[in-house]
């Protein structure tokens, strides 16, 4: 493929990644958007094989053909629930090829006509190397704390902002060495910052906590995006600069985002967890508290009742992958003129838009799916309050503890509800670890069980 052709094919799709994107900020348009950077990455991948500058067919086909095949296998076995880990693991790949990159293109004989041309080089290296390594193991650690095989309690070592900021400060000091040494020398400098980065990454996320790690999530998908874009840079690819910087500019927008639906400072949650205090696992010491539990013919029986509803999903609903149960009730109810409508907080699930994502594979339709802002008002006019595996999201401790640590988090304001039912297994705590007020709470009724199981039981009461 001549140059000519393969710039027009990258442009085709640096534009397709684009219009991927837009669609994508909307529901209606969400699936038309992941058409587009599905055909766009078709179009980038082939490009590439049929430029010039790939000349061994056998290793490159061999490769698609093993990595094609994991990688198909995994998405075909992952659980909705497990959507999140995955996605912290393409982000750790991402910043792993970064520094593969990066020290392969180090090592490769480049000869440079300038001597600007070749510093420029050596710092696209250099960067490449530190922003992927930083990744790689950030990412890691996000797998493991969503997978729940490492603490979500944040790591609070004494002087870790001072070791963090000594980890960047020897990093450019390596930088200033790297780029003046000999090529062997330089190599040890390399290897020396790529193992400081691999630690800053690890140190990073293991101090960020609980109710944070959404915005850990966002941070590393634009963490991902830039060390891609470095590798476009170290490879010379317009495409990977392209599709990096957006990757990058978009992760760090939806991590703005997510910090101001948390309440929290970018900064102090990407320096890991500055002000934190130390979860505590329940609400206080005020000695045994009761909740009134209540079954599912009971809970029918309020909303048939009932003349507007407010559904809050959390987590819990996609563990028990509940949304068509729930969906079902819905329309139930509405066919009997009751107001039904859905609340999503901004970080509810595991992931930014889960819940999004499961209302709309159970097909409840976009215009009663409210975000928190637009509903949390309504909730003192609204019947019964149907909370479905949420715990963090609708803890009235955000807003009325300064001692708990998502104090300052706007949640969905349940407990204003006339009567509000929560659905859960036992009293086990949330992702953040605390505990909630909520279920002790006068007009809480907390009906226990998988949310799944109980709200078969309330639809099956309500086509008596
Ligand atoms: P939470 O994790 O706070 O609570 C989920 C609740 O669901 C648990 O208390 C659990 O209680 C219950 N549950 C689990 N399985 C079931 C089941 N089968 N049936 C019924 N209930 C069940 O979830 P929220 O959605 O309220 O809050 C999200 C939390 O995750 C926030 O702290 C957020 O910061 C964090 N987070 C969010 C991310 C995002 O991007 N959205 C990313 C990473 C973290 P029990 O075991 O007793 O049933």
């Amino acid at each position: 493929m001549s140059e000519g052709v393969l710039t027009a094919a990258y442009i085709g799709a640096s534009i397709l990644f684009i219009l991927s994107l837009s669609g994508l900020s909307n529901q209606e348009t969400a699936q038309r958007g992941n058409w587009f950077g599905i055909i766009g990455m078709a179009v980038a991948v082939l490009a590439t094989i049929a430029s010039e500058s790939v000349t061994n067919y056998g290793i490159l086909i061999a490769v698609i053909v093993v990595g094609g095949g994991i990688g198909l296998m995994l998405a075909k076995r992952v659980e909705m629930t497990e959507m999140p880990e995955l996605v912290a693991v393409l982000h750790s790949f991402v910043g792993l090829a970064a520094v593969l990159v990066g020290i392969s293109s180090f090592l490769g004989a480049e000869t440079f006509n300038t001597v600007a041309e070749k510093v420029i080089h050596e710092v696209e290296i250099f960067l490449g190397v530190f922003i992927g390594g930083v990744t790689f193991t950030g990412s890691v650690i996000a797998f493991g704390k969503l997978r729940g095989s490492i603490s979500s309690k944040p790591l609070m070592l004494p002087g870790k902002h001072i070791l963090n900021s000594g980890i960047v400060v020897a990093s450019v000091v390596l930088g200033v060495m790297f780029a003046s040494a000999e090529h062997d020398n330089a190599l040890t400098f390399l290897v020396i910052m790529t193992g400081l980065s691999f630690l800053l990454g690890i140190h990073l996320v293991m101090g960020i906590g609980g109710a944070d790690m959404p915005v850990v999530v966002s941070m590393l998908n634009s963490y991902s995006g830039w060390a891609a874009a470095a590798t476009g840079f170290m490879l010379s690819n317009d495409l990977l600069i392209v599709v990096g910087a957006l990757v990058g500019s978009s992760g760090a927008i939806l991590s703005y985002i997510m910090c101001r639906a948390m309440n929290r400072s970018f900064v102090s949650v990407i320096l890991g967890g500055f002000g934190q205090t130390a979860v505590k696992a329940t609400a206080g010491d005020e000695g045994p508290k009761e909740t009134i539990a209540t079954t599912a013919d009971d809970v029918a029986d309020m909303l048939n009742d009932a003349t507007s509803v407010i559904i809050v999903p959390g987590y819990g609903m996609a563990v028990a992958q509940a949304q068509n149960t729930v969906y079902e009730i819905t329309r139930f109810l509405r066919e009997k003129k009751v107001n039904v409508r859905f609340g999503i907080h901004p970080v509810a699930g595991r992931l930014p838009g889960h819940m999004n994502v499961l209302l709309a594979e159970a097909k409840v339709p976009y215009d009663i799916v409210m975000e928190m802002d637009e509903i949390n008002d309504d909730m003192e006019d609204t019947d019964v309050v149907l909370v479905i595996g949420a715990n963090d999201i609708v803890n009235p401790g955000a807003n009325e503890d300064p001692s708990s640590p998502i104090y300052g988090m706007p949640v969905l304001e349940v407990w204003k509800g006339k009567t509000t039912v929560v659905l859960k297994r036992g009293m086990a705590t949330g992702y953040a670890g605390v505990d909630n007020p909520l279920f002790y709470k006068e007009n809480t009724r907390m009906l226990f069980g998988d949310a799944h199981d109980s709200m078969t039981a309330v639809l099956s009461h309500l086509k008596k």
